[in-house]
């Protein structure tokens, strides 16, 4: 049996356990949902106030120029650039996630069609997140494509020589699972196709190196492991063999080689840069630059490979507490216990003992473990293949191995006493 004792000696050891001061967690909470809405840093409250009163109130329209506002999505870039193995001036941060897949995606299929016009299918994951399968129906419809929707280990037979663009996430929201982003891209390279990766639950999160995998596209979050805010400004990047190629289809000014020429004519700015529209929103990009410094902070100490590895330790630990602790609950592992095949994510799946066929309890579990103090959430399932899950985010920047001790002896104590059949906890809220 793993103790207690054994855990905070562990994090007395921990070289990255100091991390945890960036930020300003309520005292006695377990937080295990960094990978939807990543914690607030201690710098981003008194940044915000600076932008607003000194940089708003008293610059004004000045500090376009004088506060740094205008460089900020590609200055906000290069600082995501080092996390995910991409070049300077090759990220740009600006608009959500969704709207930056549609942007790539839209190239992808420009460029792949160019080259040989009956290309006309996108491959993506059954469990892939929803709008980004959502924003693939939509180009489909207006390009007259077809999105063909597979399982993880059909993937590779589904690279065939109709194939435009095999758009993937790379660690799934709902399992965990990573893949193999270098493999999968040759593969698709190899017949003919341009790669799209989600890096929503990447960066910041695992080790990326989308130089090296050779990738074409790529998008990412800026509210989850890069702690940036609720609703914080996403990122794009485009590989630099691509990205001239293309007007982005979102042709807005910010993305013109010489905005402030007014011009009526479009001229995309050379490279990434053509990849903004709109205006940008400033008081949201100082909180991500914020975000974005909190995980940079561990550079000097060995950076993501450092913190891969205590996630692996957290992760590890989590699913051999859950394992001594709670066994006889009808829970299963549903991410991979093999380390290169899994995110920083623990899943599981619930079986009612009693009731095989019934409501597998995971959302009261997740509702019960919420009320106790340890945050995680629970993802909808449709059946066998695709259960409800129980989400655990583990970010290492922040959570210690006492934490994962206690919030597996919180699990315990929750299926132990059936205090999840509370009817409190049965009620769905709207955010899940
Ligand atoms: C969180 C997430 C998104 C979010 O998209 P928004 O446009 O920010 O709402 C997109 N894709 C994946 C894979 C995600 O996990």
């Amino acid at each position: 049996m793993i103790t207690l004792e054994q855990c905070q000696l562990r994090d007395r050891q921990d070289p990255l356990a100091s991390l945890r001061e960036q930020f300003t967690l309520p005292a006695g909470l377990i937080y295990l949902d960094g990978n939807s809405l990543g914690p607030l840093p201690r710098s981003t409250a008194s940044r915000v106030a600076d932008v607003v009163s000194q940089e708003w109130g008293q610059g004004l329209i000045r500090s376009w120029n004088n506060a740094g506002w205008f460089e900020a999505p590609q200055r906000v870039g290069n600082k995501i650039a080092r996390l995910i193995g991409a070049g300077d001036n090759e990220v740009v941060a600006t608009d959500s996630t969704s709207v930056n897949l549609y942007k790539v995606l839209s190239a992808a299929l420009h460029l792949a069609r160019q080259r040989e016009p009956g290309r006309r299918r996108i491959v993506s994951e059954r469990s892939n997140f929803p709008t980004d399968l959502y924003i693939a129906q939509g180009l489909c419809r207006e390009h007259g494509c077809e999105l063909q929707l597979v399982e993880a280990e059909e993937i590779v037979g589904a690279l065939t020589s109709d194939l435009a663009v095999l758009m993937l996430t790379h660690v799934n929201y709902r399992t965990g699972a990573m893949h193999d982003m270098a493999a999968l891209t040759a593969a698709a390279h190899a017949c003919g196709a341009l790669t799209v990766w989600d890096l929503a639950h990447s960066a910041g999160a695992v080790p990326v190196d989308l130089t090296t995998a050779q990738a074409d596209f790529a998008v990412g979050c800026g509210y989850k492991y890069l702690n940036g805010g609720p609703g914080a400004p996403a990122f794009v990047w485009v590989h630099p063999r691509h990205a001239e190629q293309f007007w982005q289809p979102l042709s807005g000014w910010w993305g013109h080689a010489t905005p402030f020429a007014f011009t009526p004519d479009y001229t995309p700015a050379p490279g990434i840069g053509r990849y903004l529209c709109g205006t940008q929103p400033m008081i949201a990009m100082a909180a991500l630059e914020c975000g974005v410094d909190s995980v940079l902070v561990a550079q000097p100490l060995g950076g993501m490979a450092a913190l891969r590895s205590k996630s692996l330790a957290l992760t590890d630990l989590f699913i051999e507490l859950v394992e001594q602790r709670c066994a006889g609950h009808g829970l299963t592992l549903v991410t991979p216990r093999e380390h290169a095949l899994r995110g920083s994510q623990v899943c599981l799946s619930r079986q009612d003992p009693a009731r095989p066929s019934g409501d597998s309890g995971a959302y009261a579990i997740v509702r019960a473990l919420i009320e106790r103090g340890v945050i995680g959430d629970f993802r909808a399932g449709d059946g066998p293949r695709h259960p409800d899950i129980l989400r655990f985010g583990f970010t290492p920047l922040y959570l210690g191995f006492a934490d994962v001790w206690h919030a597996a002896e919180h699990l315990r104590q929750v299926l132990d006493t059936g205090e999840w059949h509370n009817p409190l906890f049965q009620q769905q809220q709207s955010v899940t």
